[in-house]
């Protein structure tokens, strides 16, 4: 049947007649049958990638296009009066990531089934996602962000698993979503949740009783953990992801004919970061409760299970205390006690212990000794955990490190956030680069040549158009396609150094107040959430606001300088900022980003990067070359030097620094505190001068004379231009298809 009367059959009227909502509805219908209808069972093999984040964004438009019908569709809704953006707007945005690595996962769905390859997603049904992010009087506020309506992309199955948590049963339900790959095949998203969880329990912002896990499991990502209860209900969450995913695991795999000693010829378990390592633990229970010996169970798991790390930041590397896991989840104990008994008996090296003299458990360290593969996220990051951070593991099993360098799906983050250029493109070098992402490199040929050249700066122009009119329409904020747009989104964090920017703001405001005039109109746009309990990375949103107001209003200074905050940064707002940017701010301390994917984002999609040699945006540097990138700022090996010896000061760069110190100075000015809050702004100036842990102010220097370099080749259009081209050439190696291949070569060996 065709695509026209499918849709009125399942409309049950004309779509001229119909709503925008009723087409959404009809749209999903047929989409998820369509999708349904490519489902691969076939395979002995299958890869099952657990996450506590997919960052899946809205996916009506995602999956048109990977089904071959979008633009189809867009015609036969256009030629019934209808336009296909407005029924995107009709979905709402899941968000059940909170950044890279929940949308990392989400790429890798895309890429596993558009490449034929057997593969699950097993994660949580999150009812209010992470948060939605409101700015009052200069403050984030959260809200939550309902997304399940009575017609969504869950579907609910029969499937059940009952969970074991102290003194308390639960039963956890499946609901599964279609992942449909790139003209092939059809996966799944399988997300767990409980029957009983009530989001009427929600009050004032998104607070809610804790305790109440029957009520509150899987209500959000990532409740505040900045108390006990938090922390506690992170464990449940974790838990019962991981116990309904390895019983559905071990269920799928003996239905297919495994008889559990030979699980790892029909399973292998990405886990992804050490939210879901307890799923070791848990499949090592449950094939001994199934009968199987001890020994032989931690041999089986460890044959399945590879793990990737994602953080070198301490903090972000979990451990559970002791006393928490026998409160939550007790029977996993005597195991996790038998795995650090076995590393303790072989290594006597207390770094590598499973649980520290402190009764900790690291979960990376269970990860590493009871998994087969370890990999980081790009080469510099692989580097670092080989040779510092996990650098005690590396000496005992050299063979398990890996690097898979991350990459972006360009499905969502071309064909579809930017087709103005994807439709260029093809016009210049056929459509083989949609299967094929190193074919963009043909589009070098036309390096010379003018009309492609001031083609490029035209589509540019015009995405920046539809990003001021969205901004205009959304947020009621007026800015100029005429200006360089200089973009910075991502989560709020001091790692990433959005206060870098905002610093060379407030020096740039100073400057033009002081009667300098730049050489050119920026408008600095800036889009980000805090972690609810992360009160510097919320001081820093509140910095940027106030920011915003004082510039935006003043007549003398922003006719040269703007600041834009977009509210809610999600997948849906990336999905409009990118395409419009100039200039792709990727500047955190160098040695501290894993890898990053914004940056390859914005790389695809035209814009220079401006970037410390952090993370991905080494191999960014590597291939685009020092003509098309703008690199500044220490060293990993300088950071990491300055780490060991401590001798990092801030306040001698305050002191010593006449651009810094006014700079600093200027966030706690009579003008500032007009607009803003004292509290907030006293408290992020203290921590920038007396502890700036990730040395913002050792790269000013180095930050501002880079960013004045960006700014003044921006004048040359056409050299601007062909560094859009060479960007967008060699943005082939950042597809998550070749980082799946990679996967799938190195570490899942699925047929
Ligand atoms: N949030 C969204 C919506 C994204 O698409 C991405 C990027 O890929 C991120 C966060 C992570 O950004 P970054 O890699 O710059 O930290």
């Amino acid at each position: 049947m065709d695509i026209q009367t499918l849709l009125k059959q399942n409309l049950g009227k004309d779509i001229y007649d119909a709503s925008d909502k009723e087409i959404y509805d009809a749209l999903l219908t047929m989409t998820q049958e369509m999708a349904a209808a490519k489902e691969h069972t076939s395979s002995k093999k299958k890869l099952y990638y657990i996450s506590a984040e997919f960052l899946i964004g809205k996916l009506l438009s995602n999956n048109l296009i990977n089904l071959g019908i979008y633009k189809e569709v867009q015609e036969i809704l256009k030629a019934n009066g209808k336009d296909i953006s407005a029924i995107e707007e009709v979905e709402p945005e899941p968000s059940l990531g909170n950044g890279g690595l929940g949308r990392l996962a989400a790429c890798f769905l895309d890429s596993i089934a558009t490449l034929g390859l057997s593969g699950d997603g097993i994660g949580l049904n999150y009812h209010l996602g992470l948060f939605k992010q409101e700015f009052e009087n200069g403050l984030q506020k959260e809200m939550p962000n309902p997304w399940i309506e009575e017609k969504s992309w869950l579907i609910k199955t029969d499937v059940t698993y009952p969970v074991e948590f102290k003194g308390l049963r639960v039963n956890a339900r499946m609901y599964d979503i279609e992942v449909t790959g790139y003209n092939n095949i059809t996966n799944k998203l399988h997300l767990f949740d409980l029957d009983s969880v009530d989001e009427t329990i929600v009050h004032d912002g998104i607070d809610f009783d804790k305790e109440d896990i029957l009520k509150n499991l899987t209500l959000f990502l990532y409740p505040d953990d900045s108390d006990d209860q938090g922390r506690l209900l992170r464990i449940y969450q974790q838990y019962f992801m991981v116990s309904a995913g390895a019983q559905f695991i071990l269920d799928e795999c003996t239905a297919k004919g495994c008889n559990l000693y030979d699980l790892p010829d029909y399973a292998v378990i990405q886990i992804n970061d050490t939210h879901p390592t307890m799923v070791i633990p848990e499949l090592i229970r449950l094939l001994v409760q199934r009968g199987m010996d001890m020994d032989d169970a931690i041999e089986v798991v460890s044959k399945t299970c590879a793990y990737t790390n994602h953080t070198i930041l301490a903090e972000a590397l979990e451990k559970w205390p002791v006393t928490y896991l026998k409160k939550v989840v007790p029977q996993l104990m005597p195991v996790i006690e038998v795995l650090d008994d076995k590393v303790r008996r072989k290594f006597d090296d207390e770094s590598v212990a499973v649980i520290d003299r402190n009764d900790t458990v690291h979960m990376a360290h269970i990860d590493i000794h009871y998994g087969f593969s370890v990999n980081g996220v790009a080469a510099l990051h692989t580097e670092i955990l080989k040779n510092s951070e996990l650098n005690n593991f590396y000496k005992i099993y050299p063979e398990k490190f890996n690097n898979k360098t991350n990459g972006i799906t360009f499905r969502r983050w071309l064909l579809h956030c930017n087709p103005l250029l994807a439709d260029y493109i093809e016009s210049l070098i056929g459509e083989g680069f949609k299967k094929d992402a190193s074919e963009l490199e043909k589009l070098l040929k036309y390096k010379d040549d003018e009309a492609v050249l001031n083609k490029l700066l035209e589509i540019k122009h015009e995405n920046k158009q539809l990003l001021c009119d969205y901004l205009k329409e959304t947020q009621g904020i007026q800015i100029s396609p005429d200006t360089i747009f200089d973009i910075q989104v991502k989560r709020l964090h001091e790692y990433k150094r959005q206060q870098l920017n905002a610093l060379y703001i407030i020096d740039k405001y100073l400057e033009i107040k002081a009667g300098k005039i730049p050489s050119a109109p920026v408008t600095a746009i800036f889009g980000a959430k805090a972690a609810p309990a992360y009160v510097i990375a919320k001081d820093i949103i509140h910095l940027i606001l106030c920011l915003q107001e004082i510039i935006n209003n003043d007549p003398q200074v922003n006719q040269y300088l703007k600041v834009v905050m977009v509210e809610n940064y999600n997948v849906t707002k990336a999905g409009k900022l990118i395409p419009a940017c100039d200039i792709s701010e990727q500047i955190s301390l160098a040695s501290k980003e894993a890898s990053g994917t914004g940056n390859m984002k914005f790389m695809l999609n035209g814009a220079v990067t401006l970037g410390t040699e952090d993370g991905a945006n080494v191999e960014i540097h590597q291939a685009v070359g020092d003509d098309n990138i703008f690199v500044f700022g220490a060293t990993s090996d300088e950071v990491i030097e300055h780490y060991a010896k401590g001798d990092y000061v801030a306040k001698d760069y305050y002191e010593t620094n006449p651009s810094i110190k006014a700079a600093i100075d200027f966030i706690t000015s009579e003008e500032m505190l007009k607009v803003g809050q004292k509290e907030h702004l006293e408290r992020l100036q203290k921590e920038l001068i007396g502890k700036d842990w990730f040395m913002t102010l050792l790269d000013f220097d180095s930050y501002k004379e880079t960013k004045e370099k960006a700014l003044k080749a921006y004048a040359d259009q056409k050299a601007w231009a062909q560094k859009i081209l060479v960007n967008i050439a060699k943005a082939g190696f950042f597809s998550s298809d070749r980082t799946i291949e990679e996967y799938n070569k190195e570490i899942w060996h699925l047929a």
